[in-house]
């Protein structure tokens, strides 16, 4: 039997595409190689704890995560960030400073020098030029913002939310909507006060999560799917059939023929299976790096922590030299994350920035990141709790040349008609993102569906088809 879809790849991209398709009345199905769905939306209870492996919060400004919750019946378990977040915390020589989280935090706190907060205000005026195609981010922010605000804000903002190197991310690609307000506006701080973005609004409040973690958003979409989500089959091959479609050779599932398949999987993954039919943009895929990223989840009592953790979390500067990139406080953040008198904090290593670390084995990273949050946070005492989990490749790299990878993709697409690629690396690495691009990729399927649908109901009738019906 030929079914209309194939999506390989069960993270929340490939079900939300694939939701999509199904409410839209067409015949999917879901391939994913592990035995969970959810990909690096992960999230586990241990005990009274509740671990993040991948994502801790969704933006709650996303119109689409937001019907996505409503339409799964998750809006009843939804979690807005606790009270006690009050502030973010940078790390500056050696001890956190606290910024308020409204775009202007920055100037009302010291974390930077006299000069350095006047250079950032300076980047209303119109002297800084205009961005370049190929600008990095590091580019783009040392000529609006001076050098001191890049190096101790930008820097580890892009470490905390890239897990990404500022020299090498593409501009254009990584933030978008920056550069449109600069080529709008002449300057980011004015459009931002355009948008009313800077109006005084947290832009942490902005974040939300449901009780269960962010993992109950992809087990709700499989649970709505139903078994068409087929769980431990590994997609080997592609192979075109003409005009029959596609023909899909899983370990572990047998062959799956559809009329259309969709390409969900990491980019590294997507590069294995598109070489065979399209090696352009199989070569295109393979250089979109996502390096290792490892997540460190620690459990302590209250009492053991002298900070106030009150706030999402920490980020750290490179020039800081420390393992982690950042800590989130994650039992301030939402509620259940730690039993009564306990708190959570989960710690990032690795991504672009230090890829190697990523790969130490769980007791050395847990060794280094134990000793780091003691001396940040104030700690004594052994944590209750530890997890840690190795992502091998972590979030994709929006790096300079992304947008020239991304049309090869887009060109194959073209020329291989039924044949979709989605995912964290086309227009975000958020999971909002995701589910905006898995909207548009199921109207782009359907569009082909119906095509090829319409086509078929203007041919004559092949020789069985009139025999059967005399
Ligand atoms: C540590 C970490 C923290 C993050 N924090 C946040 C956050 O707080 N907020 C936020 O919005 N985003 C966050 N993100 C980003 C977000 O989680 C991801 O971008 C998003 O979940 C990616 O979803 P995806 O479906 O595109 O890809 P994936 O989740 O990678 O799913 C791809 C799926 O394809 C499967 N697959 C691969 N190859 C094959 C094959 N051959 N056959 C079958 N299946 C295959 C994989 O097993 C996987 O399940 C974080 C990510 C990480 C790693």
């Amino acid at each position: 039997m030929t079914i209309d879809v194939a999506v390989i790849g069960g993270g929340v991209s490939g079900l939300a595409t694939a939701c999509e398709l199904q409410r839209r009345g067409h015949r999917v199905a879901v391939l994913e190689r592990e035995v969970r769905v959810g990909g690096k939306a992960q999230s586990q209870r241990i005990g009274g704890y509740l671990m993040e492996r991948g994502p801790t919060a969704v933006s709650a400004a996303s119109a689409t995560a937001n019907g996505w919750s409503e339409a799964l019946g998750l809006d009843g378990q939804r979690l807005d960030l606790g009270p006690g977040v009050r502030q973010r915390y940078l790390l500056a020589n050696g001890a956190l400073v606290g910024i308020p989280p409204h775009a202007f935090g920055f100037l009302v706190r010291r974390y930077l020098s006299v000069p350095g907060r006047l250079r950032m205000l300076a980047e209303v005026l119109p002297a800084w030029g205009r961005s370049r195609a190929d600008e990095s981010v590091t580019g783009f922010f040392q000529r609006r913002f001076g050098r001191e605000f890049l190096e101790r804000v930008i820097e580890p903002l892009v470490g905390g939310m890239f897990a990404g190197d500022p020299d090498r991310m593409a501009m254009h690609a990584a933030y978008p909507a920056l550069v449109g307000m600069e080529r709008r506006h002449g300057s980011v701080i004015r459009g931002l006060m355009r948008s009313r973005l800077g109006g005084g609004r947290m832009p942490g409040r902005r974040l939300c999560s449901w009780h269960d973690g962010v993992g109950a958003l992809p087990r709700a979409l499989a649970i709505r799917l139903g078994p068409c989500v087929r769980t431990g089959v590994t997609v080997r091959t592609i192979r075109g059939r003409g005009p029959e479609g596609f023909r899909v050779d899983t370990a572990g599932g047998g062959v799956v023929d559809a009329s259309a398949v969709v390409v969900a999987t990491p980019p590294h993954a997507a590069a294995a299976l598109l070489e065979r039919m399209a090696p352009l943009a199989a070569e295109a895929a393979a250089l979109i790096e996502a390096p290792p990223l490892a997540v460190v989840f620690l459990g302590y009592r209250r009492s053991q922590v002298a900070h106030p953790l009150d706030g999402i979390g920490c980020l750290h500067a490179r020039t800081e030299g420390r393992v982690l990139s950042g800590v989130l406080f994650s039992s301030t953040m939402f509620q259940g994350r730690a039993p009564g008198a306990e708190v959570a904090l989960t710690g990032y290593v690795g991504g672009a920035r230090a890829p190697e670390l990523a790969r130490l084995p769980a007791e050395d990273l847990l060794a280094m990141v134990r000793s780091e949050v003691a001396d940040l946070l104030g700690i004594t005492g052994p944590p209750l709790l530890t997890r840690v989990c190795h992502w091998r490749h972590g979030l994709p790299q929006y790096n300079i040349g992304h947008d020239n990878r991304i049309a090869a993709l887009r060109a194959a697409e073209g020329a291989l008609p039924g044949l979709f690629v989605t995912g964290n690396y086309f227009h975000g690495i958020s999971v909002a993102s995701c589910l905006d691009e898995a909207t548009r990729t199921a109207g782009r399927v359907e569009a082909f569906l119906t095509g090829r649908s319409r086509a078929a109901a203007s041919l004559p009738p092949a020789r069985g088809q009139a025999a059967a019906r005399c």
